[in-house]
C-alpha cells in the first residue's frame, strides 16, 4: 500500500497533522517509535499514579489560538480548567501571583516590584493580542516563495507591519523604555519567565515572540489526567477517520522513489508514501536522511548547533497542603548544580484530579533548564552523583517553599536528564524546548513547515513557529493549510 502521508512521530505536532490531513481525506499513517504518543508532553504510569514527562500547562486554547482551533476542527472538548492564578513564582523573599485578569497582574507586578509596571504590560499584552491576529491570517510562514511574500504583503497585514522590529529588538529595549532595565529583580522575573517560554533571556528574546511568553501565564490551562489527554482525543479522532498508527516503530532510513519515498524501520519493516510529514527533530533528520535531502538537512541543523535540556523530577506526595495554583516557578536560594537558569518549574496535579492520583496524593512534576554537555562523556559514578546532587538542591528548595509538605510522604521519586529524554524520544543529544528565539536570527530563519523536496514537510519545535504546545500545533494548522492548497 502507498499511503498519502506518513508521519513520523506522534508528538503534538505530529499527531495534530496527521488528524487534520485524515480530516482531509488523505490515508495517514504515524510511525512512532515509543510505545505511547506524546514525545516531550507524553507520561509514565506507577500503579494508580500518572505522571507528565516534561509539559505540564497547557495554553493557546482560546477560540482564535492554535489548539483552541484544532480542538473546533475535529470537534473534540477536552477536559480542561483555567487556573487563577496560572502561576506563582517564589523568588527571593517574594511571592509572585501571576492572576489571569491584567490589571490585578499589573497592580501585583507594581507592588512585588516597587515599580511602575502598567506601560510595560500594557505595551506586552497588545503585542501579544495583535501577534494572535497577524498568525492567524497568515499560514504561508516563514515565507519560502515569491509568492508566499506576495500573499504576506496584502493590505490586511498592513496594520502589523509596526509589529516587525520586535523581531529583531530584544525584549531589554521594552525594558528599558519604561525604566525597568535597572529594576534587577524585575529583570530576573523577567528572565526566568523568558527561559521558560522562548528558552533564551531579555538581552536576547526578541520582544515579539516573548510578549506571547510573558502572557500565557494570564491564560494557563490544567489538562485533567494528563497533559497527553487532550492529544489522546486527538489521536482517538485521527483512528475514527481511518489513519493508522504503529508503535515501536522507529523510523531509521528515508529515501526517494518514483512514487515518493520509502521508509524503513529499526524492526526492518518497509513502508511507502506519496509523501512525508516529519515531526521529528531537524538534527534527526540529517541522520536518517540520504543524497540531496541529508545534504540539506545538514546545512539546516548546522546553522542550530545548540539547544537546552531538562532536569527533571517526578513524585507522589501526601496531598497536605492547600495550594492556590497547580503552577510554581521556584528561584532557587543558591545556584542550582549543572543548571543554567536560577530557577525549576514545579507542576502538581489538582487535589480532584484522580485521574492521576488517587485521593489524599498529588502527582509532581519538576524540570529545570541543564546544559546535555554536562551529562555527555562522564563515568556512571559521576552522572549518579551530578544526579543526586542536583536532586538534593531541588528536594531543599522544596521543602523551604511548601513548608507543610515537608513531613509528607513521598513515593516513586524519579529524575531524567537529557539522556533520559534522548532515550525515550530519541530527540537527537536529549535536546527538548526546540531551538531558542534569537533576536540574532530572526523567527522567519528558523527551518521553514515546507522543505525543498516534493511533498516532505515538516512539524515540531525545531522547525517555525518553534517550541511549547501552541507553536508545535500552529506549525502543523498551517502545513495541513499549504497542502490542501497545493494538493498531492
Ligand atoms: C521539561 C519540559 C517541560 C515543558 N513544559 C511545557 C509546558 O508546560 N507547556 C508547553 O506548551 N510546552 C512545554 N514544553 C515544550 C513542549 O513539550 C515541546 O515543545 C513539544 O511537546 C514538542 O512537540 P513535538 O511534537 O515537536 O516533538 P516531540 O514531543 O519530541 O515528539 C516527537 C515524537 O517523535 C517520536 N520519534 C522520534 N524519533 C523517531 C523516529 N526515528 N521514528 C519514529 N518516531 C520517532 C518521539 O518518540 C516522539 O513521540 C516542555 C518541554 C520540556 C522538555
Amino acid at each position: 500500500m502507498i499511503y498519502d502521508y506518513i508521519v513520523i512521530g506522534s508528538g503534538y505536532g505530529g499527531l495534530s497533522a496527521a488528524a487534520l490531513l485524515v480530516k482531509q481525506g488523505f490515508s495517514v499513517l504515524i510511525l512512532e517509535s515509543h510505545v505511547a504518543i506524546g514525545g516531550c508532553a507524553s507520561f509514565f504510569k506507577r500503579k494508580e499514579f500518572t505522571f507528565d514527562v516534561g509539559a505540564t500547562t497547557l495554553s493557546g486554547v482560546l477560540p482564535h489560538q492554535p489548539l483552541g482551533r484544532l480542538f473546533e476542527q475535529i470537534n473534540i472538548k477536552p477536559n480542561i480548567e483555567k487556573l487563577d492564578p496560572g502561576m506563582i513564582i517564589y523568588q527571593k523573599n517574594k511571592k509572585i501571583t501571576r492572576y489571569s485578569d491584567k490589571n490585578k497582574w499589573i497592580n501585583e507586578a507594581s507592588e512585588k516590584f516597587n515599580s511602575e509596571q502598567k506601560g510595560f504590560w500594557d505595551e506586552i499584552y497588545n503585542i501579544e493580542s495583535m501577534s494572535w491576529q497577524l498568525i492567524k491570517q497568515n499560514y504561508r510562514m516563514p515565507p519560502t516563495k515569491l509568492s508566499d511574500l506576495i500573499h504576506l504583503a496584502k493590505p490586511s497585514n498592513l496594520r502589523f507591519i509596526k509589529l516587525l522590529p520586535g523581531l529583531i529588538r530584544p525584549v531589554t529595549d521594552l525594558l528599558k523604555k519604561y525604566d525597568l532595565d535597572k529594576n534587577e529583580d524585575f529583570v530576573e522575573f523577567v528572565d526566568e519567565q523568558l527561559l521558560i517560554s522562548t528558552q533564551t533571556t531579555s538581552s536576547l528574546a526578541p520582544y515579539l515572540t516573548s510578549a506571547i511568553g510573558l502572557s500565557y501565564p494570564s491564560e494557563t490551562y490544567y489538562p485533567y489526567g494528563g497533559i497527553y489527554k487532550p492529544l489522546e482525543m486527538v489521536l482517538d479522532y485521527f483512528k475514527s477517520a481511518k489513519g493508522e498508527i504503529k508503535f515501536k516503530e522507529k523510523v531509521t532510513n528515508i529515501s526517494e522513489t518514483k512514487e515518493g519515498y520509502q521508509l524503513t524501520t529499526k524492526k526492518g519493516s518497509i513502508y511507502h508514501s506519496k509523501g512525508i510529514v516529519s515531526n521529528i527533530p531537524i538534527w534527526n533528520m540529517a541522520n536518517i536522511t540520504e543524497g540531496s535531502i541529508k545534504k540539506y538537512f545538514v546545512s539546516k541543523s548546522d546553522k542550530f548547533k545548540t539547544a537546552w535540556g531538562a532536569f527533571t523530577m517526578y513524585f507522589a506526595i501526601e496531598d497536605k497542603m492547600d495550594l492556590e495554583t497547580a503552577y510554581y516557578q521556584i528561584h532557587s536560594a543558591n545556584p542550582l548544580p549543572y543548571c543554567s537558569g536560577k530557577s525549576f518549574f514545579v507542576s502538581f496535579s489538582l487535589r480532584d484530579d484522580f485521574k492521576k492520583s488517587p485521593k489524599g496524593w498529588r502527582t509532581v512534576t519538576i524540570s529545570a533548564h541543564t546544559n546535555t554537555s554536562e551529562w555527555e562523556n562522564i563515568s556512571e559514578d559521576e552522572y549518579n552523583r551530578r544526579k543526586e546532587a542536583l536532586e538534593k538542591e531541588i528536594f531543599e528548595n522544596f521543602d523551604n517553599f511548601f513548608p507543610q509538605l515537608k513531613d509528607a510522604e513521598k513515593l516513586y521519586i524519579n529524575a531524567g536528564t537529557p539522556n533520559t529524554f534522548k532515550f525515550f524520544t530519541n530527540r537527537h543529544k536529549g535536546y527538548v524546548g526546540g531551538i531558542p528565539h534569537s533576536i540574532k536570527r530572526t523567527l522567519l530563519q528558523m527551518p521553514p513547515n515546507v522543505t525543498p523536496f516534493k511533498n516532505l514537510y515538516l512539524v515540531g519545535d525545531t522547525v517555525f513557529p518553534g517550541q511549547g504546545l501552541p507553536s508545535v500545533v500552529l506549525g502543523s494548522l498551517n502545513i495541513v493549510d499549504v497542502i490542501t492548497h497545493r494538493g498531492i
